[in-house]
């Protein structure tokens, strides 16, 4: 069994499968959140010990699979993801079958969510995108882990809705704007009407994450972006 993150709602069976002689396989960083945790994302609960993986790989670089599992003609991919939806991602190909599990750094119910207390990242949602654009072909079923199947065409919405709510947040943080004016200013109200899901509490979140990612960006001085020796 493999962990795609640390979620309660993707992880709540370890200790049941375990029992049942399931080796369980994750990202190092899935493990560490899971015994360390950061306050958010197992409850802050130190976990069952059977529910721990006890197989475990790191992310190196984009698209290279950890693990590969040979089993019943089937050839099946444990791709280790950067900071995405959280710090210790993994997606799974499936190479027959021409199928990715993408989980959670992609959704079509509700809007994105990094997690960023387990180390999620925004701009690593647009990295992992841009990785299934690469890894996957036109017909390459992709499964998320909330919404419904879909090609990689419909990731680029999703996409751009990312770096436009990312470049409007930036602009209105970089103005000095509260996370409050930011809410109120309902930068999502274009995307309401093709998000499922598009709850109050699911677009303030989205916001708040964004507003948290950008609060590095480059101030704007006299119409220019003023790198910083650091990033
Ligand atoms: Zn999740």
């Amino acid at each position: 069994m493999v962990n795609s993150h640390i979620h309660p709602d993707h992880t709540g069976g370890n200790a049941f499968f375990a029992g049942q002689g399931a080796v369980i396989f994750a990202q190092e960083n899935l493990r560490d959140e899971m015994l360390h945790p950061p306050g958010r994302g197992n409850g802050g609960r130190a976990p069952v010990p059977a529910a721990v993986p006890t197989a475990t790989y790191r992310y190196s670089s984009p698209g290279v699979p950890a693990v590969t599992i040979h089993m019943d003609g089937e050839t099946v991919d444990f791709i280790p993801m950067m900071p995405s939806h959280t710090a210790g991602d993994t997606i799974v190909r499936f190479r027959n079958a021409n199928a990715i599990y993408i989980e959670d750094f992609y959704r079509n119910f509700g809007y994105p969510f990094a997690d960023q207390a387990n180390g999620g990242s925004i701009k690593g949602m647009i990295q992992a995108v841009d990785l299934i654009e690469k890894l996957g072909g036109p017909d390459t079923t992709l499964v998320p882990g909330h919404g419904t199947l879909v090609r990689k065409k419909d990731l680029l919405g999703y996409r751009a809705m990312l770096v436009d709510i990312l470049a409007k947040v930036g602009k209105l943080r970089g103005q000095g704007k509260s996370l409050d004016e930011v809410l109120a200013a309902n930068l999502t109200a274009p995307y309401d009407a093709t998000t499922e899901g598009d709850t109050k509490q699911s677009k303030d979140r989205f916001i708040t994450e964004v507003y948290e990612e950008v609060k590095d960006f480059p101030p704007v001085v006299n119409g220019e972006r003023k790198m910083p020796g650091r990033r």
